[in-house]
């Protein structure tokens, strides 16, 4: 008996929707206040039939539109072509260079990797992660929905709530105009959830390098999990000063962008500890090398947002610690993710297993 291979896919057209979702608890930070969610979201049709999916969360609405531009754009460049994301990132990195791969082009030519992969393992019918060299065993996740910049009585309520669906950590954001309101806040959360729950705290890069420091010596006897960006995400050498003089572990990356930028941290040990961004670190591909570079100096890589995706890419991190979940795109998601004793698995569905809700996307759309 011979064997057949599957056909091979061939790229036929993109198709964005741009929704803005309602978020259950809104977010304060100290870089902006947001009440609903701008997502962009992927179709990558096949000549074989095959779909793959994918969606980004655009921070701006500016963005939603701009990234879907740029996407619609790369689609007529590889129109036709295999789907082999390897080689299309290698193609339209060159299309690209020159208006540069970062920002709203990086994410775009993200977007369209990530729904290249999604294609390729639905047509092999595994979860994407199993497709990897993974497997489908639950991982550690933390909420990360809502604990904005709020009074501390405010915080240690949403912080309760937030661990009703299962969880056994979350994230508090700080960087309150007064560094003792930070204090008040942080020691309400601890002593409302107790010490078994991991709270992480986030800055937004809203401190300076004194600032920074001050403020996490301050927290330090309150067993928080890691501190967060800070600074500016681009100065490593501030980090490190940070991250050498405090106890609680440094945690940064959500804006590296591409996976070399992985390099420049563990090589100048800027942080303990690294979250990727599954748009800015380049898409699946991207992630992959940023993630055997993280590896080879053996630092702890988490995800940032895009839980449904990010799930995925844990399950083959070498130096796999937490996944961030957020409830965003739950209403424009037949299935969202099941959250079990605090940690949430890949669905054993096939690619991604990203099947969208008619009826939610409906309801949210704003292109
Ligand atoms: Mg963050």
């Amino acid at each position: 008996m011979t064997s057949v291979a599957r056909p091979l896919l061939h790229i036929s057209a993109i198709r964005t929707r741009f929704v803005k979702v309602p978020m259950k608890f809104p977010l304060g930070t100290t870089a902006a206040r947001m009440t609903a969610a701008p997502l962009l979201l992927i179709d990558l049709e096949t000549k074989e039939g095959v779909v793959g999916r994918s969606y980004l969360f655009c921070y701006r609405d500016s963005g939603a539109r701009a990234i879907a531009e740029v996407i619609r754009e790369a689609a007529e460049l590889i129109n036709g072509m295999e789907a082999a994301p390897g080689k299309i990132a290698e193609f339209l990195g060159r299309r690209y260079a020159l208006l540069g791969v970062t920002g709203v082009a990086r994410m775009a030519l993200a977007a369209i990797d990530i729904a290249l992969w999604d294609a390729l393992a639905v047509a092999a019918d595994m979860p994407l992660a199993t497709f990897l060299g993974g497997n489908l065993d639950p991982l550690p996740a933390y909420n990360s929905d809502g604990l904005g910049l709020m009074p501390a009585k405010d915080a240690a309520e949403e912080a309760i709530r937030l661990l009703e669906p299962g969880f056994n950590a979350v994230k508090l954001r700080l960087g309150h105009a007064d560094a003792r309101v930070d204090l008040e806040v942080a020691t309400a959360v601890r002593a409302a959830l107790g010490n078994d729950v991991a709270v992480m705290v986030d800055y937004n890069q809203g401190l300076t390098v004194p600032d920074a420091i001050q403020r996490g010596r301050a927290l330090d006897g309150l067993n928080i999990y890691w501190l967060e960006e800070q600074i500016r995400h681009s100065d490593l050498a501030g980090y490190a000063a940070i991250a050498a003089a405090l106890e609680t572990p440094v945690q940064l990356g959500e804006n590296l962008d591409g996976p070399d930028s992985v390099f420049d941290v563990v090589a100048n040990r800027a942080a303990d500890y690294l979250m990727l961004d599954i748009a800015r670190i380049g898409g699946v591909s991207g992630w992959l090398r940023g993630a055997a570079i993280a590896a080879a100096r053996g630092v702890p890589v988490s995800t940032h947002l895009f839980p449904e995706i990010s799930i995925h890419l844990l399950a083959v991190t070498p130096t796999a610690h937490w996944l961030e979940y957020t409830s965003w795109a739950d209403s424009i998601l037949e299935e969202p993710l099941q959250i079990v004793d605090g940690k949430i698995a890949p669905p054993n569905r096939p690619g991604l297993g990203l099947q969208w809700s008619k009826a939610g996307i409906e309801r949210c759309r704003a292109d």
